[in-house]
């Protein structure tokens, strides 16, 4: 069979190298033709040397790396839609943020699958990237954990037999925290996420259950859902990450141990499945699984998600906007935890937009819409 030849969009992040890890186990398989980083140049020549990479983007060389000569090189957002303009399988974003729209939305309109992490873009822009994909024949493939387990067990084509679905949240590292004391959160203890191991952003929002919000956005666009059928629960132990429930009262579930290798590796590999060296789930070991409903009191913020599916779609962007300006602020010790909801909840409110048809009108409403958090967020500073 030939290889499948695969482009890797944040090599040196933490879906880069679950990527890194599946292509190294599978190498029979795959062939990596091409990769990206924002920084980190020196690590991108390293993957480069290991897996004889051809086409390197970058945006910023701060060790003025020197790359072997017969490589291609391309650099800064015109790079990405370099990049992703080249002909390939797979495309696979790990990209953190919105800055993956447009290299996804590249990436279809050049005829390539994508393979997908990074839920940013998918929130501010599921519509036209889903339109994108069918127009051109091409599929995105979810690797977000939970909507990769609906996505296995999704039945596509008799899409009338379903209900709803489950996406489970563990309840980052705030589950059993008392309110009263959510005033003096700080970043080391938001960062310690108890199941996954991710980049600091993803981290954040797992903290607040924004992530949880924007996953529901996202699962209405990828498997074109209404908010009232779209379910989250808490369940600690991260086993079971997402269920379709059909109308006869079945209901399918993906289980699988917390690793994002796995999901990688269906949405990689689609549709076939390959035979990997991870840890097996045992579920006497495991014994129990519990789930909860989610504390909206302590976590206001879960409710975005169903409340930007049912507005007018420039909701999502402005959550989006909103989160990634706070959360960036908290990172960089500007603001409180508890400020990052505070923050988005100020910006839901207080703008209101025309409902965008083009991504230029998302992108649009997106930089105004973190003009206006930046400055709404000042009054937060601690
Ligand atoms: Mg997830």
């Amino acid at each position: 069979m030939a290889l499948k030849n695969i482009i890797l969009l944040g090599a040196t992040g933490s879906i880069g190298k679950s990527t890194l890890n599946l292509i190294r186990q599978k190498r029979e398989k795959f062939n990596l033709i091409g990769i990206s980083a924002f920084r980190n140049t020196k690590q991108l020549k390293i993957i480069s040397e290991e897996f004889n990479v051809k086409n390197i983007c970058y945006f910023e060389n701060y060790d003025d790396i020197k790359f072997s000569s017969g490589v291609n090189i391309m650099k800064g957002n015109q790079g990405l839609l370099e990049l992703t303009s080249i002909n390939c399988d797979v495309v696979v974003s790990g990209i953190s943020g919105l800055a993956g729209l447009m290299p996804a939305y590249n990436a279809l309109n050049n005829g390539n699958n994508i393979a997908i992490a990074n839920k940013e873009p998918l929130v501010v822009a599921g519509h036209i990237l889903k339109e994108c994909s069918k127009k051109n024949n091409v599929k995105i493939l979810p690797v977000d954990s939970e909507h990769n387990s609906i996505f296995q067990c999704f039945d596509n084509n008799r899409r009338e037999n379903i209900s709803h679905i489950t996406l489970t949240a563990s309840g980052g590292p705030f589950l059993n925290r008392s309110l009263n004391s959510f005033n003096t959160i700080t970043i080391e203890e938001a960062l310690k996420h108890p199941k996954w191991e991710m980049g600091n952003k993803i981290s954040i929002d797992s903290a607040t259950l924004i992530n949880k919000a924007l996953e529901v956005i996202e699962a209405g666009h990828l498997f074109g859902l209404k908010s009232s059928q779209i379910n989250v629960v808490i369940h600690p132990e991260s086993i079971v990450h997402g269920l379709v429930h059909y109308k006869d009262g079945s209901v399918l579930a993906n289980l699988a141990l917390p690793n994002m290798i796995s999901p990688l590796s269906v949405a990689i590999g689609y549709p076939e499945r390959y035979n990997l060296n991870l840890p097996k789930l045992n579920l006497v070991e495991v014994s129990q699984l519990n789930f909860l409903n989610p504390d909206f009191k302590k976590f206001p913020g879960l409710n975005f998600g169903w409340d930007a599916l049912n507005g007018p779609n420039y909701v999502s962007i402005i959550l989006n906007a909103a989160n990634e300006i706070a959360v960036d602020l908290f990172l960089k010790k500007r603001i409180k935890f508890t400020s990052i909801v505070q923050i988005i909840d100020e910006c839901l409110n207080k703008q209101k937009f025309i409902s965008a048809h083009s991504l230029e009108e998302i992108l649009d409403i997106d930089k105004k819409s973190r003009i206006f958090a930046k400055n709404i967020s000042e009054k937060f500073y601690v």
